[in-house]
């Protein structure tokens, strides 16, 4: 395994790989759900790539960019042992230098829900995955369901810039009580982790009524938001949607999508499934 903090070195590098080549995108601080990533793209491709880079860009306040975990030798070791061939570890200015000036906006995706939350996240989250995608030029890309409007976002990207790379998208994976696995989950105390559960159990809730035959989105919210206040989460919003453009749907006649962000204590969790 190789590791290379320059554009340059990585594309050197890269210029004989065996084909295909995946690349698996993250901010460090690895968990299983990154390794199932990992995992997705060695079984299936030739060469595996992965990034670590913690975008600020991407960060609305920042202590949370300050704040967010990082574990370099302990990622590179989980890298290594998941088979990674090759490690883009770019500084700061290697991405952003003093002149950098774009942003890749992905109309109406890039503002519901997360957009509307923290304005101009997604645009960033954009911007630093094409990077990384023209950087790497991979035959695939493996992205998380945990983190949904992001990957219908870069779906859409990839489509509408004629990007030649195919998204693979990868299950949740949580812990056994059902909390999905998050970098940011380091933050919670124990007790903030049963509380976190509350995010779980209110997406099954949402599950168990449309199961039932429930349509109204406005009754289903009801019992989500109850099950939330129950495990002493602070909502940020909670949205069942169309699950391709992420519009908000009010009586569901086909496939659904239960969004759900809240607060546990100073933690902001993201969860989702579909209904
Ligand atoms: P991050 O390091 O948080 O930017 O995440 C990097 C990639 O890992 C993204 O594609 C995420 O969607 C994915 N990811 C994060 N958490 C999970 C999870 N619990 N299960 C599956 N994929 C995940």
């Amino acid at each position: 395994m190789k590791i290379t903090k320059t554009v340059c070195e990585f594309r050197n590098l890269l210029s004989n790989a065996t084909s295909p080549i995946g690349l698996v995108a993250t901010m460090g601080a690895l968990h299983e759900g990154h390794v199932a990533l990992l995992k997705e793209a060695r079984a299936n491709c030739g060469t595996v790539v992965a990034s670590i880079f913690i975008n600020p860009t991407q960060f609305n306040v920042k202590n949370d960019y300050l704040n967010y975990p990082k574990n370099l030798s302990q990622d590179i070791e989980i890298m290594e042992d998941n088979g990674v061939d090759l490690i883009f570890n770019p500084d700061l200015e290697e991405m952003y230098p003093q002149s950098y000036t774009t942003t890749v906006n992905v109309k109406d995706l890039s503002s519901r829900l997360e957009g509307a939350s923290r304005p101009g996240h997604l645009d960033s989250v954009a911007t630093i995955v094409i990077k990384l995608i023209n950087i790497c030029q991979p035959d695939f890309v493996y992205f998380g369901q945990k983190d949904i409007q992001q990957l219908l976002m870069i779906k859409r990207m990839i489509i509408d810039l004629n990007i030649q790379t195919r998204l693979v998208s990868v299950d949740t994976c949580r812990d056994a009580d059902g909390l999905a696995k998050s970098s940011r989950n380091i933050h919670l105390t124990e007790l903030q982790k049963q509380s976190a559960v509350g995010l779980f159990s209110a997406l099954q809730v949402a599950r168990e009524l449309r199961l039932n035959g429930e349509q109204s989105t406005g009754q289903i919210k009801a019992e989500m938001k109850r099950v939330l206040i129950q495990h002493k989460l602070n909502v940020d919003y909670l949205a069942i949607c169309d699950p391709e453009s992420l519009s908000e749907i009010e009586y569901i006649n086909g496939p659904a999508i239960a969004l759900i962000a809240a607060y546990c204590g100073n933690t902001r969790l993201i969860d989702n499934t579909l209904i």
